[in-house]
């Protein structure tokens, strides 16, 4: 019988704990660099103008209209999230090939996606549900999502520890390997933890495998335009599979790029391959129909506020430019990070080579030190998760040499 005592306690989230500890310090040294949420040179959360204008229009006025939204979410905030993604000239767009609903962030887009899938994709026609193979690593939410919605989970090879870059045959050979017709979770860009994404090339032969197998890409877009600076470059891997046709979801998060991460804005889109105008339509509307139900047993509704931020900045031109520029902004600064990471490393000899931390992209770098060296690290008052990643808006003008010069001494 249930009882509160048969309640066995579960395990701490590791990156929240790390966040405890921050805060537990009193070292004026103190480094903060788990959680990715991006920070400016002197360590403030930085509010984008943008969004600043954005909330002071009227719109956004003490008479706010606090309604509920319907259940799919705000219609015009949804519009402009699907051309954010997929352009302004796609042809999924053109023809009606895509159904999207607003959700909470980006969790709340793989939850849905995920559900849906353990509900309604059975490719074999028999009862079995697909495996999720995910890269090896991954952000470590994906497992936990997809494993809750009833779907087994893989993983499939990403990252080479040795050489610190994309592990590209090894990924290849693992989709091919996989069973035609499995669910492959894909970071569009900026991969947490890794910081490594494939080339374009090498996403044209990751979608050639894909359809060659029939794999479903579910792809997570948790950083267009945060990584790169440009919404379109952050972009090319989402338009190329969408270009082949194949049908796939994505699951976006306006958290990172618009800065608005407690208001929690999303959006889940599925995308259907080409067909007859009538055959997509029917397709779209039974399966915008099943995601409705879900986020209304799941939800009922998404939140309004953000979104209404959201899609002001995406439908007004003005605030749209501005918002691109501020994207410039935050990338800009975590490239500089990057570089002058480098440059000190390699000033001080500190032992091993330093190249991946600019070749990789990005809120994370992973830059190899060992479990070891992160609790070392900690002893000197700088957090980070014991994977070695660190979150590259952590580091400013400010901290900079003293986290070199830690880096130098548990590395040595
Ligand atoms: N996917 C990845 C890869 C992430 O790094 C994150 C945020 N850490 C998310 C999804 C989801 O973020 P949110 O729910 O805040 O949009």
């Amino acid at each position: 019988a249930f009882t509160s005592t048969t309640v066995p306690e579960a395990p701490e989230d590791p990156l929240f704990s790390v966040m405890v500890a921050f805060r537990n310090d009193s070292s004026e040294k103190k480094i903060d660099l788990s959680i990715g949420a991006y920070r400016d040179n002197q360590e403030k959360v930085w509010i984008l103008p943008v969004v600043k204008k954005a909330t002071a229009t009227t719109a956004m006025s003490p008479d706010y209209n606090h309604e509920y939204l319907p259940i799919i979410g705000l219609a015009r905030f949804i519009k402009a999230a699907q051309r954010v993604c997929l352009g302004n000239s796609s042809d999924v767009i053109k023809d009606n090939r895509i159904t999207s609903l607003q959700t909470i962030s980006g969790t709340g887009a793989l939850h849905l996606g995920a559900l849906f899938l353990s509900k309604f994709y059975r490719p074999d026609g028999s009862n079995n549900t697909p495996t999720v193979y995910m890269s090896s690593p991954t952000w470590s939410n994906h497992p936990q999502i997809f494993k809750l919605a009833g779907l087994p989970t893989a993983t499939y090879r990403y990252f080479n520890a040795s050489t610190r870059s994309l592990d590209f045959d090894g990924m290849l050979t693992d989709l091919a390997a996989a069973p035609p017709k499995s669910i492959i979770l894909l970071h569009a860009c900026a991969h947490n933890p890794t910081g490594i994404d494939p080339n374009p090339r090498q996403w044209e032969q990751i979608a050639t495998i894909m359809a060659e197998r029939h794999h479903f890409a579910f792809f997570d877009s948790a950083y267009q335009g945060f990584a790169s600076g440009s919404l379109d470059r952050d972009a090319i891997a989402l338009r190329l599979f969408a270009s082949y046709g194949l049908e796939m979801c994505i699951a976006q998060s306006f958290a990172k790029n618009c800065g608005i991460y407690g208001q929690r804005v999303g959006c889940f889109h599925f995308i259907t391959s080409p067909a007859t105008e009538a055959d997509t339509l029917e397709t779209v509307t039974r399966i915008g129909s099943q995601l409705t139900a879900l986020q209304r047993a799941c939800i009922s509704n998404p939140p309004a506020y953000g979104a209404h931020v959201v899609s002001l900045i995406l439908n007004t031109p003005d605030l749209f430019e501005e918002w691109e520029e501020d994207l410039r902004v935050m990338s800009g600064r975590i490239m500089h990070m990057r570089q002058q990471l480098r440059i000190k490393l390699e000033a001080l000899g500190t032992p091993g080579s330093w190249h991946h931390i600019t070749e990789q992209i990005g809120m994370f770098s992973y830059t190899g030190l060992t479990t070891d060296q992160c609790l070392q690290m900690r002893e000197m008052h700088i957090y980070m998760p014991l994977n070695g990643r660190i979150s590259m808006a952590g580091l400013n003008l400010k901290n900079l040499d003293y986290f070199v010069k830690s880096m130098d001494r548990v590395v040595r």
